[in-house]
């Protein structure tokens, strides 16, 4: 699968919003929208262009699709599913996106960021309901059981608590005493991200 590689803070920068791209350091002074908030180039601040409707939706798609750290092809076909399913299609969306299994070992507090949630299930170091899973774009159900995986649990990335513990845990989702995580319920629209216009991403694809 293609890989985003430009630099984490230009892709903020660029796009006028913190993306939480690099785990603790976005929470921090250190943060590149903190320090320099403006967009990259040689010229340094000279204020941000004004954008067509049709810039301004593009932008908008791409804020959501790089805070969810997925390719465009990922993106656009869980939004294809998602126009499929009843009721409103951006909550839908959203609701996919957040029930990844990428996404909910960072909502768990498991990994400072999505791309590092993304490289711990593709290592294979979690299960759900106790079988293996590796697969970052699996959408978890309601009931469903994630833990780390008995020999990953000894592993120092998890042993020395590596992971960031102060992620606010949302009401979907439920930590169990044995370390292990319960989806209660799909996410309710207050657990969806509200910093995105669903409506600018939806006209975006509609064309
Ligand atoms: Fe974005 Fe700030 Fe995190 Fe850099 S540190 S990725 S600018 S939120």
């Amino acid at each position: 699968m293609g890989r985003n590689l430009e630099p984490k803070c230009k892709q903020c920068r660029r796009l006028g919003e913190k993306l939480f791209l690099k785990g603790d350091r976005c929470s921090t002074a250190k943060c590149g929208m903190v320090k320099r908030n403006f967009a990259p180039g040689f010229h340094g601040p000279k204020g941000r262009k004004r954008l067509s409707d049709y810039g301004l939706q593009l932008a908008e798609k791409q804020k959501a699709k790089k805070f969810y750290n997925l390719m465009e092809k990922q993106f656009r076909d869980t939004f294809v599913i998602a126009q499929k399913k009843t009721g409103d299609a951006g909550k839908n969306f959203f609701r996919l996106l957040e029930m990844r299994l990428d996404n909910v070992v960072y909502r768990l507090g498991l990994a400072a960021s999505r791309t590092q949630a993304r490289q711990l299930v593709n290592h294979g170091h979690f299960t759900v309901n106790a079988r293996k899973a590796s697969t970052p774009s699996m959408t978890v159900k309601v009931g469903d059981v994630i833990a780390i995986k008995k020999s990953s649990e000894k592993s120092r990335f998890f042993r020395d608590g590596n992971q960031t513990k102060k992620a606010e845990l949302p009401s979907w989702l439920n930590k169990e005493k044995d370390n292990s995580a319960k989806v209660l319920h799909e996410p309710n629209d207050s657990d969806l991200p509200q910093n995105f216009n669903v409506q600018m991403i939806i006209e975006h694809y509609s064309k």
